[in-house]
C-alpha cells in the first residue's frame, strides 16, 4: 500500500480540499464575483483577488496536458514505484492539477496527450488521506 506524505493541519487553505478527498469528492473552488475557477486551493481569487469564492464538486473526468515518465526515485517514499507517471491533468471544469497516471501495464507506451483520465483516491498506509490519481477511461 502507497505511503506518500500526508496533509499537515491546521492549513486554512487546503483543509477543506483534503477533508473532500478524504470522503472521495475532488473539489475545486470559482469566484463568485468573476467566475473565475481557482485551483490549488486559495483564500481569494487569482483573477480579482477577492476573498468571495465557493467550494465545488468536481466530476473527476479530465484529459491529459503532458507528462513525464519518472524511471527511479531515491525518496524511499517513492522507490517501490519503479517507473511511475507524473502528468497535469486538465479536468472538465477547467482546472489543471499536477498528478500521476496509473492502471496501466507500461508506463513508458500507455500514456499519451490528450488521453482521457478519471479520478481514483488511492488509499495510503501512512495516513486517513488518500491521494487523488488518475487512470485511463
Ligand atoms: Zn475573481
Amino acid at each position: 500500500m502507497p505511503r506518500r506524505p500526508q496533509p499537515r493541519f491546521p492549513e486554512p487553505n487546503t483543509q477543506p480540499y483534503w477533508e473532500a478527498v478524504k470522503d472521495g469528492r475532488l473539489t475545486y473552488q470559482r469566484c463568485n464575483d468573476c467566475n473565475a475557477v481557482v485551483f490549488t486551493p486559495k483564500f481569494h481569487c487569482a483573477a480579482c483577488s477577492s476573498e468571495n469564492l465557493s467550494w465545488h464538486d468536481s466530476s473527476g473526468a479530465g484529459t491529459i496536458y503532458t507528462y513525464s515518465v519518472v524511471r527511479q526515485n531515491r525518496n524511499p517514499v517513492f522507490s517501490d514505484l519503479g517507473a511511475y507517471v507524473v502528468a497535469y491533468v486538465d479536468l472538465d471544469e477547467g482546472f489543471r492539477m499536477m498528478t500521476n497516471i496509473v492502471g496501466i501495464a507500461n508506463p513508458l507506451t500507455d500514456v499519451h496527450c490528450g488521453q482521457r483520465v478519471q479520478v481514483q483516491f488511492e488509499v495510503q498506509e501512512s495516513g486517513d488521506y488518500p491521494i487523488p490519481v488518475f487512470a485511463p477511461v
